[in-house]
C-alpha cells in the first residue's frame, strides 16, 4: 500500500505563488510533495571512480541542495555496489581480501565526495549488514509468493556487465552492451518472473509519461519490453561466485548482484526495518533515481518489477543522463583517458569542477569533457564574469561609501526585474532537472550587472544616483550568492562574506533570493579574487601525472635565452611556519620569509615528504613572481623548488647560509 504522505505545501514567497512543479512524474500547478528522496547509482568500486561518476554525483548534489534550500525534507543517497566477480578478481589481483580491497576503495570515494562538497545523507555499502539481511528477506518473500522459482538455466553471461544474455540477443557472439566475450553458463538457478509483470509494466510506463526520462530513454525501454520479457536468472552457484549475498534458504547459491544492488534504494531508508518504518513511509517512493543510460534496463525493468512483486509503489522518476566523453571518446581504462577527479579537484578547486560539469553538459544528452574547456569556463564565466563583478562592486563601495552599503534612495534600476527573472528561470529549470539551463538563467543576472556597471558608470555619478546603482549591484551579488548555493560550495559563502553577510551563508534559503534583503549600512569586507584567472599555457601543462609521463619529452625541451631565465624571480627564503590544509592531504601551507615586510604564503605539494614541524627554519628557494593561485581555497603566492630523489621529494635549498631574499642567479 502506498502510504499517505503527499501534502500540498504552498511556498511562502510571492514569486512562487503559482509555481510549476514536477511531482509524481506529472507536471502539476501549485503543489509538490514535502519530501525529496534522490539517489545516484551505487558505484561499482573495482576501480577508482572517474569524471563520469563525478558528474552524476554532483548533479544529484545540486538537486539535493536546491530542495533543502526550498525547505523540503530531503534525503540524498549514494554508495557502492560491492558484490560480484569483478570485485573478487580486482581484490585477488592486488593480493587483498575483497573486504580489505573494498574498505580502501570506499575510503578513497568518500574522500573524493568530501573534496567535491557532496552533501549526501547516507552512503550505503551493499556489504552493510542491514542491507544484506533485508535483501535476503526480500528474496525469501518473493520465493514464497512464487515470483522467484527454481529452474535450469542455459545461456550466456557477460562477467564485466554481470548480465545474462539469450543467444538471440548477442551481437556477433559477444555482449550487446559492451562487446566483450561472454561465457556459457549452464546451471540450476533461481528465476524472477519478469514475464508475469511485463504487460503491467508497459501499461504503467504508458500511464506515467515522466516515469522514465528523457523521452528517448522511455521509448527505448518500451520497445525493449514489447519484444517480450524472459524470466531473469537471479542467482549464481557458489562455485562460480563466492562474493555475494547467500540465498537465504539454499547456501549453494548467492543472489545475483543486480538484484542485490537495486534493492539498496529501499534498504537504505529502512524497508522491512521495524525501527525505521516511519522513515521508509516518509521517503518512499523516491522522487528521482538519477542514473547513466547504460544501466537503464536494470532500473526501468528489473527494479520496477521487483517493486511490483513486493507491492510497493514505483519511484516517481528514473532519469538516464548521457555519457560524458573525453574529447569525444567514451571514458575507458583501455583508451587511457580516465581523468582522476580528485587530481582535478585539487588542481582547480571544487566549485570550478562542479560549475563546469553542470554548465557544460546539457542534462540528458552526452557531453564532452576537455581540460581546455574547463580552464576556459573558469577564466570566462567564473574569473571574468562573476569574480570581477564582485571585485569591482566591493572596490567601488569601499571607495565611494567607506565600505558601507549605501541606502537605495534614487529611482530603481532594471536589475530588480532581471534578478527576479533569473531566479524564476533557475527555479523552473531546477524543478525540471534542467541543471545547465538553470545556470544559464543565473548568468543572465551576472551579465546584466556587469553591463550595468559600464552603462551607469558610477564613477561619473554622485549622491542618490550613485547610491542606487551601488546598492542594486550589491543586492544583485547577494542574490547571486543565494542562487548559486545549490551549485557551488565555497564561492557563495565567500560572496556573502565579502558583502559583510558571513552569518547568512550558514542558513541560506532559496526564498532569500527575494529582492531587497540587503540592509543599507552593512559593512563589506573586501577579499581576494573569487576565482583567479588561470594561464592555460601553464595549468594545462601542470598535471603532476602528465609531467611524470612526459619525462622523456622534457629532455628535448626548447632552449631558452638568458632573458627568459632572468624573467624568473628566484629568491632564497626560510620557512617560518607550516601547516596542513584541511581536505588536501598532499598540500602544506607555508609562510616563507623572503626578505619582504611580510612572509609569503606558499602552498606546496610536499605533505607526503615533510611533516609541518620539520619545516620550520628550513631553507628554500622560492619562485617569487609566479602568478597567485588558489588551491583548496588557500592562496599561494609563489612556489618552492623541489626535486624527486630516490626516497621521495626533496626541497631544494642553498648549501650554505644565505640571507632570506637573496636573488638566485
Ligand atoms: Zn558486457
Amino acid at each position: 500500500m502506498r502510504p499517505e504522505r503527499i501534502r500540498v505545501v504552498p511556498r511562502a514567497s510571492p514569486l512562487t505563488a503559482r509555481p510549476f512543479f514536477l511531482q509524481g512524474g506529472m507536471i502539476v500547478d501549485g503543489e509538490r510533495s514535502d519530501t525529496f528522496y534522490i539517489t545516484t547509482p551505487i558505484y561499482y568500486p573495482d576501480n577508482r571512480l572517474h569524471i563520469g561518476h563525478t558528474y552524476t554525483t554532483v548533479a544529484a548534489d545540486v538537486l539535493a541542495r536546491f530542495n533543502r534550500m526550498c525547505g523540503r525534507d530531503t534525503f540524498y543517497l549514494t554508495g557502492t555496489d560491492e558484490h560480484g566477480q569483478k570485485i573478487q578478481q580486482a581484490a585477488a589481483a592486488r593480493g587483498l581480501s575483497p573486504q580489505v580491497f573494498l574498505d580502501e576503495m570506499v575510503e578513497w570515494i568518500k574522500t573524493l565526495w568530501q573534496q567535491l562538497g557532496i552533501s549526501y545523507d547516507h552512503f550505503i555499502r551493499t556489504t552493510d549488514e542491514d542491507h544484506t539481511v533485508v535483501v535476503q528477506a526480500i528474496f525469501q518473500e518473493l520465493y514464497q509468493s512464487g515470483d522467484i522459482y527454481r529452474s535450469a538455466y542455459y545461456g550466456w553471461y557477460c562477467t564485466p556487465c554481470e548480465s545474462f544474455w539469450l543467444e538471440s540477443k548477442l551481437v556477433e557472439g559477444a555482449c550487446p552492451d559492451c562487446g566483450r566475450d561472454v561465457s556459457w553458463v549452464e546451471e540450476d538457478a533461481y528465476f524472477l518472473r519478469l514475464s508475469k509483470y511485463a504487460d503491467r509494466l508497459i501499461a504503467y510506463i504508458e500511464a506515467h509519461p515522466s516515469f522514465i526520462q528523457p523521452e528517448i530513454r522511455k521509448n527505448e525501454m518500451l520497445s525493449f519490453l514489447r519484444q517480450g520479457l524472459e524470466d531473469l536468472c537471479v542467482s549464481r552457484r557458489k562455485e562460480a561466485l563466492q562474493w555475494g549475498i547467500p540465498v537465504p534458504f539454499n547456501s549453494d547459491y548467492v543472489i545475483y548482484v543486480w538484484f542485490d544492488a537495486v534493492c539498496n534504494y529501499i534498504t537504505a531508508i529502512g524497508y522491512k526495518d521495524p525501527e525505521r518504518a516511519s522513515m521508509f513511509a516518509r521517503y518512499w517512493p523516491a522522487e528521482l533515481h538519477l542514473i547513466g543510460k547504460e544501466i537503464l534496463r536494470f532500473h526501468c525493468i528489473i527494479w520496477p518489477i521487483i517493486l511490483m512483486a513486493l507491492d510497493l509503489p514505483l519511484p516517481k522518476q528514473v532519469f538516464g543522463h548521457g555519457w560524458l566523453t573525453i574529447g569525444g571518446e567514451k571514458i575507458s581504462k583501455s583508451r587511457g583517458n580516465v581523468v582522476d577527479p580528485l587530481v582535478l579537484a585539487e588542481k582547480y578547486g571544487r566549485d570550478a569542477i562542479r560549475y563546469y560539469l553542470i554548465r557544460e553538459i546539457p542534462f540528458g544528452a552526452d557531453g564532452r569533457y576537455t581540460e581546455e574547456a574547463l580552464v576556459d569556463r573558469i577564466n570566462v564565466d567564473l574569473a571574468n564574469d562573476l569574480g570581477n563583478l564582485l571585485s569591482r562592486v566591493t572596490a567601488m563601495i569601499d571607495r565611494y561609501d567607506d565600505g558601507k552599503i549605501p541606502a537605495p534612495t534614487g529611482p530603481p534600476t532594471h536589475l530588480e526585474g532581471v534578478a527576479r527573472a533569473a531566479r524564476e528561470k533557475a527555479e523552473r529549470a531546477l524543478d525540471r532537472y534542467l541543471l545547465s539551463d538553470a545556470l544559464r538563467g543565473i548568468w543572465e543576472l551576472v551579465a546584466a550587472a556587469n553591463k550595468h556597471i559600464e552603462d551607469a558608470a558610477p564613477w561619473n555619478l554622485q549622491g542618490e544616483a550613485r547610491d542606487r546603482v551601488l546598492y542594486d549591484l550589491a543586492e544583485s551579488l547577494r542574490i547571486l550568492a543565494v542562487l548559486l548555493s545549490p551549485f557551488m560550495v565555497d564561492a557563495p559563502r565567500e560572496i556573502f562574506r565579502q558583502l559583510g553577510l558571513a552569518e547568512e551563508a550558514d542558513a541560506v534559503q532559496w526564498e532569500d533570493a527575494e529582492w531587497g534583503g540587503m540592509l543599507p549600512g552593512t559593512m563589506i569586507d573586501r577579499g581576494e579574487p573569487l576565482f583567479p584567472r588561470l594561464d592555460p599555457d601553464v595549468v594545462l601543462q601542470a598535471n603532476p601525472d602528465e609531467i611524470a609521463e612526459q619525462g622523456e619529452e622534457r629532455k628535448g625541451m626548447d632552449m631558452i635565452d638568458f632573458e627568459h631565465f632572468s624573467a624568473m624571480d628566484l629568491r632564497t627564503g626560510t620557512v617560518v611556519s607550516a601547516e596542513a590544509i584541511e581536505g588536501a592531504d598532499k598540500l602544506l601551507k607555508l609562510l616563507v620569509d623572503i626578505g619582504e615586510d611580510e612572509p609569503r604564503q606558499v602552498v606546496a605539494g610536499i605533505a607526503e615528504a615533510y611533516s609541518p614541524q620539520d619545516l620550520c627554519g628550513h631553507p628554500v628557494i622560492v619562485v617569487a613572481n609566479l602568478k597567485p593561485a588558489k588551491l583548496f581555497g588557500v592562496e599561494s603566492q609563489g612556489m618552492v623548488l623541489s626535486a624527486e630523489g630516490p626516497e621521495g621529494l626533496n626541497l631544494i635549498a642553498p648549501v650554505a647560509d644565505v640571507t632570506p631574499g637573496s636573488k638566485v642567479k
